[in-house]
């Protein structure tokens, strides 16, 4: 996958170089903040992270994805790392189906049941993209930040070796609390 543009992108979190790769939307494009220095003979700091303005933007106490962002951007600029936000909201449902679910979790389903009441997968999610996005920036070897395995199956499937698994743990909240069982008893996440 051919980066569409690259320039540097100073942050709280450390300077970047920021990239955008195609979607197949060209409004929202794939993004991937690449430490400058990245060292790509040793394993990887790498993050693939997916869209979910309400955490990420607004901070939302309903997930724990706000979270998980900044501290992964903390280590991506401390580790000269990588960090690929997949422009795939709500688990690849998108914002309205997204807050339509949230409706449906007021009533007293989990995420995982909105998501099957509105008739879409528990998980959408692809990570076919960030794998085409780590082949274009030249990373083979990773230690990937992340809670689920099945993205660290992804990884090893296509090639990649994934040297270990870096846990990232956001902070817990009655509000979210729900949110991150069904994580933990549904999906198998290790938190
Ligand atoms: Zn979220």
């Amino acid at each position: 996958m051919g980066e569409l543009v690259s320039t540097p992108l100073p942050t709280q979190f450390g300077d970047f170089l920021i990239k955008t790769f195609s979607s197949g939307n060209e409004d929202i494009p794939h993004v991937a903040l690449v430490h400058p220095e990245v060292d790509f003979s040793k394993p990887v700091l790498v993050r693939i992270h997916s869209e979910c303005l309400t955490g990420d933007v607004f901070g939302s106490r309903k997930c724990d994805c706000g979270d998980q962002l900044h501290l992964a951007l903390n280590q991506c600029g401390a580790e000269k790392g990588v960090l690929i936000y997949l422009r795939q909201e709500g688990r690849g449902i998108g914002l309205t189906n997204k807050l339509k679910a949230y409706q449906l979790q007021e009533q007293g389903m989990d995420t995982i049941e909105a998501n099957v009441a509105l008739g879409f997968d528990a998980d959408m999610r692809t990570f076919v993209p960030a794998v085409a996005i780590l082949q274009s920036l030249g990373v083979d070897k990773i230690k990937l930040l992340t809670n689920n395995p099945i993205k660290l199956e992804a990884l090893k499937e296509a090639g990649f070796l994934t040297v270990e698994r870096v846990p990232l743990i956001g902070e817990e909240f009655d509000s979210n609390r729900n949110y991150l069982n069904t994580k933990r008893e549904k999906m198998g996440h290790q938190i």
